[in-house]
């Protein structure tokens, strides 16, 4: 993070991007901050989602070394918060969506306080620039009063959720990445959302550590094909990359967890322009920066990293896709798997 008010990191964006709820481009402006610790992590005392170093990066930054074992919410006060929002959304730049990320979930107030979460509402919606906010949110920490008093105060800007879900399958979103979502819960809190014209906006997540790189691409396909069917308006695809200080960076410098090959990203993609499914893919990068993301061979790396990058930027994919050898060692990673598909659904990889 690169800025700071009373000694406290946050940081801001500014991307074009393609946005499948408009059906155009956008610029997103994006505000990271250190929130008071997701609850979800400080509930299950960090025994959650292996992939997120988020939670324990904000409580480093706030507390310092030495809280290791301290679960107790480290919100920073509504005057610090406030400092932050209005530094991001005044900077020079042009932007019509905004997300206030705060590596947990928004709406609880340990997390942001009740006063800057209304703070931004009544800020944003004086902004005509804004068309869009958008947060994140943790299923059981998405409550009605909370979606009411946002779509009241916001008025005619839209609000976004996002919700990370993860997998369609129990055993990957529940066992392997932790993230004990209910599934009627979490069905019901779509609903709910869009009853209230919450726009839906999903995380599903790329190569659960357990899976083979076959076993992967199918079960984010069973994914998105489901969450597509519950008429959710994007569907981002978080493709696993090594956080710093992680389980899973252990298990990748023992050998044992190769981040997701850019040719299942691309074949995903593919996937999605010919169901008509709003995907999205997540950025490589994050805070605090992976130690490695997916990737192919060094010869073809920075070509099919760009063409990804021009679907984000246009939502489509050009018809000539890019080549190179690793294309058939990917291939055969694949036939060669003799793993089961843990999904619903397992589809033909072109
Ligand atoms: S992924 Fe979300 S719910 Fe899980 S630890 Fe990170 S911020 Fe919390
Ligand atoms: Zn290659």
């Amino acid at each position: 993070m690169t800025n700071t008010i009373q000694g406290y990191p946050y940081d801001f964006t500014t991307n074009l991007r393609y946005s499948p709820v408009y059906n155009q481009q956008i610029q997103q402006r994006t505000l990271i901050i250190p929130g008071g610790g997701c609850a979800y992590y400080r509930a299950k005392k960090g025994d959650v989602c292996p992939f997120c170093a988020f939670p324990d990066f904000s409580r480093y930054v706030i507390k310092g070394a030495g809280h290791e074992k301290d679960f107790s919410p480290w919100t920073l006060s509504a005057d610090i918060y406030q400092q932050m929002y209005n530094s991001a959304v005044s900077a020079p730049g042009e932007f019509q969506k905004l997300a206030v990320f705060n590596g947990g979930s928004f709406f609880p107030s340990p997390e942001i306080p009740a006063t800057t979460q209304r703070y931004i509402y009544e800020n944003v919606a004086k902004r005509d620039n804004i068309r869009q906010l958008m947060v994140e949110a943790y299923p059981s920490y998405i409550a009605k009063s909370k979606l009411i008093e946002a779509r009241a105060i916001l008025g005619t800007t839209d609000l976004m959720v996002a919700v990370g879900f993860e997998s369609i399958s129990d055993k990957v979103r529940n066992s392997y990445l932790k993230k004990r979502i209910d599934l009627a819960l979490f069905e019901k809190k779509v609903a709910m959302m869009q009853d209230l014209g919450v726009q839906v906006f999903i995380y599903a997540f790329l190569k659960a550590p357990q899976l083979s790189e076959r076993q992967a691409i199918d079960e984010a396909l069973a994914t998105l094909e489901y969450l597509h069917n519950l008429g959710v308006d994007e569907i981002a695809l978080s493709c696993a990359f090594v956080p710093p200080g992680t389980a899973l960076e252990t298990q990748y410098n023992n050998g044992e967890f190769r981040p997701p090959w850019l040719w299942s990203i691309v074949e995903i993609m593919q996937q999605a322009r010919l169901y008509g499914w709003p995907l999205s893919i997540g950025g490589f990068e994050d805070t605090p920066p992976p130690v490695a993301g997916p990737n192919n061979c060094p010869d073809c790396d920075k070509q099919v990293n760009e063409f990804i990058a021009g679907y984000r930027l246009l939502g489509e994919t050009p018809l000539a896709q890019p080549s190179c050898h690793c294309r058939h060692e990917w291939r055969e990673t694949l036939q060669q798997d003799p793993t089961q598909s843990i999904s619903i659904v397992a589809r033909n990889i072109t």
